[in-house]
């Protein structure tokens, strides 16, 4: 990905003002004052852009606010546009998706402009390096980082060390040090982090070593030296607080199913295919009823469900899909409002199927976005679907990202254990 590297007009002008100003005597003290003037100006007063994507976003955001306060540094205005802005904080996980216009955003920042990079998720990717088909292993992969703030979130207090950091680096900047745009990472998409972990265990396996050495040493050097003993203080105990098992909610498991059955005997419940009324009531209150529905049956049973005013099921929760590697189940899960019974429903697509099975987009709205989202992670088509297209990932997206057997070496580092 290329950034468009834009002529750092203020550097050229600072440049020729500094010739000229040379040749007259004493003029090149004046225009090196004259510059540290504009860098000292330029680094206090950073105007960062409004850039927060997940929970690093809530640390920048208290950095902000009043208690830690980071106008006291000079990042006075929080600009909305990124035309006003200079400094944009990376303040959580960059997707993919979201690289393009985190690409247009630094583009439309007016030059000099400064990244800093906050959390491990920014600057490698972090919790997500491994097995991620979505998060960017690096935000310098994209735009060129001048500051790496390491932390899970970072605290405001490194916040603020990365800001001071970046207006140290400002300060220097002048004629003979111009502002540049940084290096891009260009090498693939590597499993880096393994060989570092492993350096680092070799590392604290030095660092044990030395500690017990130490030890060692000190037990010899003074033998009569007895540790004090932590005061241990006894847990108190308190009463249980009496627990009022809750009603059952709606219709029992049972009349679900025998309902269901005597309309669609080939209805089975997951995992007890010959479920007897007893074994039913042994799976206890709180077990929903998953069933099994064949898939010539599905839209069928889904529209009866819809319809039942004795059954009264008549909001999904979820529809979503799972890979079994040999077939996907796609599973819906549905609630009555009025009297709170629910019940899941599980459906075999086998793969060879296209793999296809019908919408139930026009019996449960709700279901319509949920059918394009299974159908772009695991790639199972819903047939008459009013617009059956991927909902989170790009159009020319190679394959789908939740199916067992996607890989994408460009994207997706595998977990080595
Ligand atoms: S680095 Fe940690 S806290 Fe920051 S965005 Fe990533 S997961 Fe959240």
């Amino acid at each position: 990905m290329g950034v468009n590297i834009e002529e750092n007009k203020s550097a050229v002008l600072a440049h020729r003002a500094g010739e000229i100003a040379a040749k007259i005597p004493g003029g090149n003290t004046l225009a090196r004052s004259v510059e540290m003037m504009v860098a000292w100006g330029r680094a206090n007063s950073l105007w960062p852009l409004l850039y927060g994507t997940s929970c690093c976003a809530i640390e920048m955001m208290s950095t902000g606010a009043s208690r830690h306060d980071w106008a006291r540094f000079g990042v006075e205005v929080a600009r909305a546009s990124a035309r006003q802005a200079d400094l944009i904080i990376l303040a959580g996980t960059v997707v993919e998706k979201m690289g393009e216009n985190l690409l247009t955003l630094y583009e439309q920042m007016p030059a000099p402009k400064y990244v800093i990079a906050m959390g491990s998720c920014a600057i490698s990717g972090g919790p997500f390096y491994y097995d991620s088909y979505s998060v960017v292993k690096g935000a310098d992969r994209l735009i060129p980082v001048d500051v790496f703030i390491p932390g899970c979130p970072p605290r405001p207090e490194a916040l603020f060390y990365g800001i001071m950091q970046l207006q140290e680096k400002i300060k220097k900047e002048g004629r003979e040090i111009p502002w540049e745009i940084g290096e891009l990472v260009k090498s693939p998409c590597i499993d880096t982090f393994t060989k570092t972990k492993q350096d680092w265990a070799a590392l604290e396996k030095e660092k044990d070593q030395e500690m017990a050495q130490a030890r060692e040493q000190f037990k010899k050097e003074n033998p009569d030296y007895k540790p004090a003993k932590p005061m241990r203080l006894k847990k108190e105990k308190l009463p249980s607080p009496a627990r009022k098992k809750p009603a059952p909610k709606g219709i029992s498991n049972w009349t679900l199913l025998q309902t269901l059955q005597e309309k669609f005997p080939e209805i089975t419940v997951h995992d007890h295919p010959n479920a007897s009324r007893k074994e039913v009531a042994e799976l206890g209150l709180d077990y929903e009823l998953d069933l099994v529905v064949p898939k010539a049956q599905y839209r069928e049973v889904m529209q009866y469900l819809k319809d039942s005013k004795e059954l009264g099921l008549e909001m999904l929760i979820q529809l979503t899909c799972v890979d079994w590697k040999e077939y996907f189940d796609i599973v819906v899960h549905l609630l009555s409002v009025e009297r709170g019974h629910k019940l899941f429903l599980r459906c075999r697509v086998d793969k060879e199927d296209g793999p296809a099975i019908e919408t139930i987009s026009d019996l449960y709205p709700a279901a319509d976005w949920h059918e394009r989202e299974v159908y772009d992670m695991f790639g199972v088509r819903f047939a008459n679907h009013p617009d059956m297209r991927r909902i989170y990932l790009r159009n020319n997206f190679p394959g789908h990202p939740l199916c067992k057997d996607f890989e994408d070496p460009s994207r997706v580092i595998v977990r080595p254990y």
